[in-house]
């Protein structure tokens, strides 16, 4: 059975405790439009806190470290998020490849340590805008999803979900034409389905994301191929982040 179309907010490094309410009023919100599955991913800080009140929505994490303790000053390990309540972990996200110089590989270390600690993990994957012009876009990011998921994953449909973001739509107003983006998703399930199998590969929900907002988002979510989004700056309110939920 397909799974609910999947609506993620990226709070990126917004949000205190004032925020709280707009978490509740989204949470209220998404009680009110189950045929949509709602999920958020604030701060590390307020994890636990829209965790304890959220009745409907599912908490995670923008990103947690491979290890699962030690001498890592500032890193959060994926088991300390899962036990702050989060559910799943946003990982690979172009702001963490490109800020903090995470490889493939380190995303795979994460995704192996997420999965190991019960987390659904959202894997992003995207092309810069010099790759997109230079035709190199599809190769590129099939390479990317490739090299930064595990070897084998247990019950791959429910726990991971792709989400393609192209890193010159990430917070500009720009977004990937419909046409691209059908293009994509359907490169990507068919390396979804080469890796995983028919049953888990089709499973997989692949979202898109990049300036996906209230007014874009019917027809992006239209799009085939398109199992929901993932989005920052139209998250941080309730009205517009429902606005996309309620156009899934
Ligand atoms: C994101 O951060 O994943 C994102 C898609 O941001 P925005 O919606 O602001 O482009």
């Amino acid at each position: 059975m397909p799974l609910r179309p999947y609506i993620v907010g990226n709070w990126k490094m917004h949000g205190t405790r004032a925020m709280l309410s707009e978490a509740r009023a989204i949470d209220r919100a998404a009680q009110r439009h189950m045929k949509v599955e709602v999920a958020l991913a604030p701060p590390y800080t307020l994890i636990h806190p829209i965790h304890r009140e959220a009745e409907q929505i599912m908490v995670g994490a923008q990103d947690c470290h491979h290890e699962e303790g030690g001498a890592h000053t500032g890193d959060i390990s994926a088991s300390m998020v899962a036990d702050a309540g989060a559910k799943f972990v946003i990982l690979g996200h172009s702001e963490r490849r490109q800020n903090h110089g995470e490889s493939d590989a380190t995303v795979r270390a994460k995704a192996e340590a997420a999965f190991a600690a019960g987390l659904r993990v959202i894997m992003c994957v995207g092309e810069t805008e010099d790759i997109r012009e230079d035709g190199r876009a599809l190769d590129h990011v099939k390479a990317q999803l490739k090299a930064s998921l595990p070897e084998s994953i247990e019950d791959a449909g429910e726990r991971l979900t792709v989400a393609y973001e192209p890193v010159w739509a990430i917070g500009t107003g720009k977004t990937a034409t419909p046409a691209d983006i059908a293009e994509m998703h359907a490169d990507i399930r068919a390396l979804l389905v080469e890796l995983l199998g028919e049953e888990h590969g089709r499973e997989v929900r692949i979202l898109y994301g990049g300036s996906v907002k209230p007014e874009n988002a019917g027809e992006i979510l239209s799009t085939p191929e398109v199992g929901g989004a993932l989005v920052g700056g139209a998250s941080l309110t309730a009205d517009s982040f429902m606005g996309i939920a309620l156009a899934a």
